[in-house]
């Protein structure tokens, strides 16, 4: 199905609108993002005929994501997670653990990825694993373990949520929603992520289409809240090599498509710590706007996903290879 998205003149006549569409028998959802009032209309088929002087331009794109598309909105957005623009000519990285497992595991983390470079913090406090028998994270204590590493370095958090009523928690403890590849399509978690007005970092599910990823974002986009960023971090292949395929392609599809800031995940596709700089590289390459890596002090001995994080010094490696880059390509990191 294809959407009409109407663009609004300033001072628009609500009132008289909403008649014309009640009258139309469309269905509609008035929205405010970037600046700009608007009204997402659909289906298109019924649409057609609406006219009105608030109305400065209607448009239709090809895609079923009409929000999230460029069709409407040339202009890139940028999302700011308190002073850290995403979506600029900065390549903003988030790093950290895994999992928070100890005030003093994060703690130290956030100096040593700061000292690189990062400008976010992640960490997971609510763990989605495979298994229920695996470590799950420290939950609440572990995003106060975060907020406290924010506090001592400067750096916004960014972490994982996987249940709607934890957002108080979150609110409170954190500067970004993720939401996991695993609740890529968990449509009232995005709702609630999108009502919450927090920015977020929404994961591309491991068996989604470029699609499917854009129209979850267009979840969040429709309720109002503009600030999303899009993660590719590997989709299932039949591909054993590595733990995930990494869709380079996908990546750059995307940004052709959307307004968004697209970020990379090197590390859960790499699913070992010598593939990460490689895919880090091949995504910066590929216009990735923003990079989040997992960083552990002891990988061998980390909680989830040892076989992938890198010690301090491999990130430090890391981001210098990725600075050179950024600059061959007129960016900075
Ligand atoms: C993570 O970032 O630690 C994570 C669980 O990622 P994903 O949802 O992509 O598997
Ligand atoms: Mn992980």
């Amino acid at each position: 199905m294809i959407n009409l998205l109407l663009i609004l003149k300033d001072g628009y006549n609500y009132s008289k609108l909403k008649e014309k569409l009640n009258e139309s028998s469309v269905s509609y959802r008035f929205l405010n993002l970037y600046g700009k009032n608007l009204v997402v209309v659909w289906p298109d088929s019924l649409a057609n005929e609406i006219k009105d002087d608030s109305i400065l331009l209607a448009v239709k794109t090809s895609k079923p994501y009409q929000l999230a598309s460029n069709e409407w909105k040339k202009e890139k957005t940028i999302v700011n997670v308190k002073d850290v623009e995403i979506g600029g000519n900065k390549i903003v990285v988030a790093a950290g653990p895994c999992a928070v497992e100890s005030e003093e595991q994060v703690m130290e983390t956030a100096k040593a990825v700061k000292r690189s470079g990062a400008s976010l913090l992640r960490g997971g406090a609510f763990k989605p694993r495979t298994s229920p028998y695996s470590f799950q994270g420290l939950g609440e204590k572990g995003l106060e373990y975060l907020k406290k590493a924010s506090e001592a370095t400067g750096l916004p958090v960014v972490t994982e949520i996987m249940d709607g009523r934890d957002l108080p928690l979150f609110k409170k403890y954190a500067d970004m929603l993720q939401i996991g590849a695993r609740n890529a399509q968990n449509f009232t978690l995005l709702k609630d992520a999108g009502r919450s007005g927090m920015p977020v970092l929404l994961k591309r599910g491991l068996g989604n289409t470029v699609e499917e990823w854009l129209l979850a974002a267009e979840y969040i986009l429709y309720e109002n809240n503009p600030n999303v960023v899009l993660c590719e971090r590997g989709i299932r292949t039949f591909e054993k090599s590595t733990r995930f395929t990494i869709d380079i392609g996908g990546m750059v599809a995307a940004k052709l498509s959307t307004h968004l800031p697209i970020c990379a995940d090197p590390s859960h596709p790499a699913g070992k710590r010598e593939y990460v700089e490689a895919l880090a590289m091949a995504s910066v390459a590929a216009g990735a706007d923003m990079l989040i890596i997992e960083v552990h002090p002891n990988p061998e001995k980390a909680l989830s996903d040892s076989e992938q994080q890198l010690t301090f010094e491999g990130f430090e490696k890391l981001m210098e290879r990725l600075r050179a880059l950024a600059n061959a390509l007129g960016r900075s990191i």
